[in-house]
């Protein structure tokens, strides 16, 4: 008798072989199935990682169908064991199509076997509303529209709280009905430093914590790299005894090619304008509500203004003294001084902490008391991260400081911040001792058909490696254009705008639109879009840039016009799926080189040359083609895409280390000669 699909025989190899055939399980669900040699073999080495508990670095290239290849072996490792894994991706689409689409599909064929595989996801705890802040929001507002008409943000918490009441909304920021201004959601948004957790009285109803205790629940849970770090973060914290997430025995990361960074972020420091102004909006607003505001005099809390004023006015202003646009014309600088806070400074604001808490005196609720003491900790902690600034503690052993522009390179606003310089080893003893079973995984994680760069990132030394091709054929499908007359061009120079202006009108003629033109620099993309875009329009073809709409309307629009012309920057690299025949040509501009003056990438290099590496081999060249391989991975999304990558930079051709990227690229067939592109892009 032949085996149905849906059957589970065999041992648990064989299923999975017999799932990934052309007459299996997922084929049954999938009207599109395609046996892929790839997909299984994937299957197959996740399957061992899970069962033998270890580490995997796998590369698939796109259209091995890798999710479904990690998703089917782990669902069936949660039925055999009953544990949990954890599904960690970069991008809030991959979540997307994980939750609603492949889990589903995975789940439904694996009931079969009698087995409900129950899955959820979670995000960062500020996407969710904070029961507690909103009913005290909305009250004071209640008390204020008692006397005064509503003005827009009050409107905005008084329909958040009605909602909230009901029972259609679960507490996603997402899933709101109406939009809400990010400043009116962030004084009613879930924050861990002002969560009360268990000790909330409405704990039992609060939304986030719902979310939360469902995940004990589940075998597979879904987030993003930055709540897993900093689950992680609070993990280690506490030696292990809490966290964000319930515990877990294996671990997937998905675009694992941001995992680094993600965990850098999770483990820096920040003093912003709006820390600071965070902290005294709600200190004056603990002073005037509740009790401490019937305790303490209209006198007193004018006074407690201006000495908050004061305080904080003098970290501003050296804040403002670092502005890195006037110092050096750049967003960031490092900073490498000490002694840049007096010591007076930092001592005013641990005092302003010992100052509020006399309110500890009154008679106050638990609530109350949880926010004083809550302010209070707030206050210390800015006083110890200003006293680790001005000492620059650790400054390029093991951490870097910089002061950094934010909100926009001429607003003025100023933030210093810090940040390791390697996680290698915060992630082997607090995530690779912990969790035996680790799969990373991305369309791009090798280098010249190594992991030697990410096992030393991320050490992990001993990690088992797999890397599978795309079933695409490139050979076939795409023709890799260096222009000719590229040689001899000044990447660096102003007069480089120009020749990138007339090759992106030139191909433009060539592909009717439909392309993509990537850059590195903002100002780059300014200036070239200026010289372009009449031009592109008179040819009829649509020009879009980044910054002109949200990424995901200019997107939708790109594939509903189908011969558009969209010029991107760092988002549009990667992430973004246009099958078919509106993205037909894909210019890279520059070798997406890291920025050499990042004050991160300096310090770290620093450390590198004394280790005895070589910077632009150890660092430079593999992320710039990891991400070169990003950019070109944008034009073939399935089988019948065909098209052209041009790249602009003559550095390519010309440059030993040209070959290493050359040879780190889908194989198309390389020309010099501009004109293949339309005989690349003729369409059918
Ligand atoms: S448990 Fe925390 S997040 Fe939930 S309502 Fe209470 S304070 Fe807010």
């Amino acid at each position: 008798m032949s085996e149905q699909p849906g059957e589970f025989i065999g041992n648990s190899a064989d299923i999975i072989r017999a799932a990934f055939s052309q007459g299996g399980i997922l084929a049954s669900k999938l009207g599109d199935f395609e046996e892929r040699p790839e997909q299984l073999e994937m299957a197959l080495a996740v399957w061992e990682s899970l069962i033998s508990p270890s580490h995997l670095l796998v590369e698939a290239g796109t259209g091995t169908g890798k999710s479904l290849a990690y998703l089917f072996p782990t669902a069936l490792w949660c039925r055999e064991t009953g544990k949990r894994v954890v599904i960690s991706t970069h991008t809030i689409n991959l979540q997307q199509q994980l939750v609603h689409k492949d889990i589903p599909l995975v789940a439904g064929a694996i009931s079969g076997s009698g087995f409900d595989l129950r899955y959820s996801q979670i995000k960062g705890r500020n996407h969710y509303v904070c029961l507690r802040r909103l009913g005290q929001l909305a009250e004071e507002v209640s008390q204020r529209t008692s006397l005064f008409v509503a003005n827009a943000e009050e409107r905005a918490i008084q329909d958040i709280y009605e909602l909230s009441a009901g029972n259609s909304w679960d507490g996603d920021r997402d899933r709101l009905p109406f939009p809400v201004p990010d400043a009116v959601w962030s004084l009613v948004c879930s924050e861990s430093d002002r969560c009360m957790s268990s000790k909330c009285s409405r704990f039992a109803h609060c939304f986030y914590q719902k979310h939360r205790r469902r995940l004990e629940e589940c075998h597979m849970i879904v987030v993003n790299h930055a709540l897993f770090a900093s689950h992680l973060a609070i993990w280690s914290q506490s030696s292990g005894n809490t966290g964000l997430l319930p515990g877990f025995e294996a671990v997937i990361f998905d675009e694992a090619h941001h995992l680094e960074d993600a965990i850098r972020d999770s483990l820096g420091m920040e003093v912003s304008p709006g820390r600071l102004k965070r902290l005294v909006d709600d200190t004056v607003r603990m002073a005037r509500t509740g009790v401490i505001g019937r305790s303490i005099t209209r006198e007193g809390i004018r006074q407690l203004g201006e000495i908050l004023d004061s305080r904080m006015s003098a970290v501003q202003r050296i804040l403002q003294k670092l502005d890195p646009v006037r110092l050096v014309g750049r967003d960031k600088t490092r900073l490498r001084d000490i002694g840049l806070f007096d010591e007076e400074v930092v001592k005013s604001i641990r005092d302003l902490g010992k100052e509020i808490q006399y309110w500890e005196d009154f008679d106050l609720s638990d609530e109350e008391r949880f926010e004083v003491q809550s302010l209070r900790r707030r206050f210390v902690a800015l006083s110890q991260d200003l006293y680790g600034i001005s000492n620059l503690d650790g400054d390029g052993e093991s951490h870097v400081y910089w002061a950094e522009s934010v909100e926009g390179p001429r607003s003025g606003h100023v933030s210093l911040k810090r940040a390791p310089l390697e996680v290698g080893d915060y992630l082997r003893e607090t995530l690779w001792s912990a969790v035996p079973a680790a799969i990373l995984t991305s369309a791009t994680l090798a280098t010249g058909s190594s992991f030697e760069y990410q096992k030393h990132m991320l050490s992990l030394p001993n990690a088992a490696e797999l890397i599978l091709g795309s079933p695409f054929d490139y050979r076939e499908q795409v023709r890799l254009c260096v222009p000719k007359d590229s040689r001899g061009q000044d990447v660096n120079s102003p007069p480089f705008n120009d020749f990138v202006a007339d090759k992106v009108v030139e191909i433009a003629g060539m592909t009717c639109g439909r392309m993509f033109v990537l850059f590195t620099n903002k100002k780059s993309m300014e200036r070239v879009a200026e010289l372009v875009r009449d031009k592109v329009e008179e040819m009829g073809y649509p020009f879009m840039k980044q910054g002109d709409a949200p990424r995901d309307a200019l997107l939708k629009d790109f594939k509903e016009k189908g011969n558009a012309v969209l010029f991107g920057l760092d988002s549009f690299w990667e992430g973004v799926d246009v099958p078919g025949q509106a993205l037909s040509c894909v210019v890279i501009t520059k070798l997406p080189f890291p920025v050499p003056d990042d004050p991160v990438m300096e310090a770290r290099e620093q450390v590198w040359r004394s280790q005895g590496l070589v910077p632009f081999t150890h660092y430079s060249l593999p992320v710039a083609t990891l991400k070169l391989r990003q950019g070109f991975g944008r034009l073939i999304r399935t089988k019948t895409d065909r098209g052209a990558v041009v790249i602009l930079d003559p550095r390519i051709a010309t440059k030993h280390y040209g070959r290493t990227i050359l040879k780190s690229l889908p194989p198309a067939r390389l020309t010099f000669d501009l004109e293949d592109v339309a005989e690349a892009v003729s369409f059918s």
